[in-house]
């Protein structure tokens, strides 16, 4: 096996960042500009989390393409860190909303299409009710909030590496057998994490019915796959096993497939067939207008009837003015219907294939240390030679040299990828010239390292 050259890492580091202020001059200046009016010049905080010297500042996004403020035109594997999944700005979406737009916005009303988005998310993923939240950290909160007063018990167990959102029941993490804070400079909650929160690895099914037979977990949250610490797949028989045990010791799951919708049309959840007792999605499911929904089973809702005595209020503290509004509901709905169809994922997965073989051939080629996942239209590089199994383990397993690298080295080829770590999405406008493109650099960036 390639052992990396560190040294040579660092320069050819150097000599990428150079390259990239040459060639984003506008973005620089604006960054320097807009921090006089937002914290590290953006108006969200992750914006600013790339391996770059400053963000690049978009100027227009159609398809797998996005082009930013030097006229620089970028193939988009970032995809919006999936809000973008289904392509930016899909004809349909535009078309259908730009018109909606026109005839009212949000009234506190239901419509029509509120009927057909629920039906079709009905079909496309098991569970049988549906509401509508503005984000799927939203929705998370949300059904969190619904297993807590359904079970009367206080705790949401996580997996150690996960994200669901800004919540801060997941923004935990395991040490040295300890939850803490996933980070020190996190803006974490006043009161200690184990009072609200378990966090265990992924894939340890022992640890799974230990942290449940205590007796105060209200739900589990779950993704089907970690994505956002790499991707860690679960091992044979794993969902079997959480769904029985949380069936035993009567704690509800929540999946969560804001990312995991990548594995097919209905998402991990439809394509594996998992029986959650909720289920949340967001991010794409609009095109990438801020929509999110959860879906629960009919035992759900009749607990939450009976938990709160009958009375409707108990549906309080779910939702918000702007959730479910009509503009937002017909985004779905178009998305659903026209943008997200079976067509569009059995091209992206199969893309998503080529992209995945095309990265594994390399890494055999120049036998680096080095593995690659694909999960549906997703896929993911990463440093160690084996699969992770645990969140733990492919945290520690981050190369932050690494990831400048590559990162730096694509994006001066012209190639966007997801900034946190190492995830590519195909999108149904993604060509097989996209993919080669890929491919080619990924191939000349393990040339040069070696
Ligand atoms: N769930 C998962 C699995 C996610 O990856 C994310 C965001 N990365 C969220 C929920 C939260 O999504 P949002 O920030 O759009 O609320």
């Amino acid at each position: 096996m390639q052992k990396i050259d560190r040294k040579k890492l660092a320069s050819l580091i150097d000599r990428e960042l150079v390259q990239f202020q040459t060639k984003t001059p506008t973005s620089q200046r604006l960054t320097e500009h807009a921090k006089s009016s937002m914290p590290n010049g953006v108006p969200m905080p992750w914006m600013s989390e790339w391996h770059t010297p400053y963000p690049l500042f978009s100027k227009s996004a159609k398809g797998s393409r996005l082009v930013d403020v030097d006229d620089n035109e970028y193939v988009d594997f970032c995809l919006g860190d999936t809000g973008a999944m289904f392509g930016h700005s899909p004809d349909a979406t535009a078309e259908a909303v730009g018109d909606h737009v026109r005839h009212g916005i949000t009234t506190m009303l239901p419509t029509e299409a509120a009927i057909s988005v629920s039906r079709e998310l009905q079909r496309r993923f098991g569970l049988p009710y549906w509401q509508i939240a503005m984000t799927a950290t939203d929705a998370n909160r949300f059904v969190i909030r619904m297993s807590r007063i359904i079970t009367g018990r206080p705790k949401v167990l996580v997996f150690n590496g996960c994200y669901h959102g800004t919540l801060s029941e997941s923004l935990v993490r395991l040490r040295d057998g300890k939850i803490l804070p996933i980070s020190k400079i996190n803006i974490n909650p006043a009161y200690e994490p184990s009072v609200i929160s378990k966090v265990i690895e992924f894939n340890d099914v022992n640890a799974f019915e230990s942290a449940l037979a205590e007796g105060d977990v209200a739900c589990v949250l779950a993704e089907p796959a970690l994505t956002n610490v790499g991707i860690v797949l679960p091992e044979e028989g794993y969902h079997d096993a959480l769904r029985e045990l949380t069936r035993k010791y009567q704690t509800l799951l929540i999946i969560d497939e804001t990312h995991t919708l990548s594995t097919g049309f209905g998402g991990y959840t439809g394509v594996y067939g998992l029986q959650p007792d909720f289920f949340t999605v967001g991010k794409a499911i609009a095109s990438g207008i801020p929509v999110a929904a959860y879906g629960m089973t009919e035992e759900m809702v009749t607990r939450l009837v009976e938990a709160s005595g009958g009375e409707s209020s108990a549906w309080l503290g779910l939702g918000g003015t702007l959730s479910g509004n009509q503009f937002a509901v017909q985004a779905m709905r178009v998305t659903l219907e026209q943008v997200a169809t079976q067509g569009a994922f059995a091209h992206m997965v199969e893309q998503s294939g080529r992209l995945a073989d095309g990265i594994r051939s390399v890494i055999e080629q120049f036998e680096m240390p080095w593995h690659a996942v694909q999960l549906g239209a997703r896929v993911e590089y990463m440093f160690s030679p084996e699969p992770y199994r645990t969140g733990g383990q492919a945290q520690a397993g981050t190369d932050r040299q690494l990831d400048a690298y590559t990162h730096l080295y694509f994006l001066n080829r012209d190639i966007l990828i997801t900034p946190f770590h190492n995830m590519l999405l195909v999108s149904p406008q993604t060509s097989g010239k996209d993919v080669d493109r890929f491919n080619e650099t990924f191939k000349s960036l393990v040339q040069d390292l070696i």
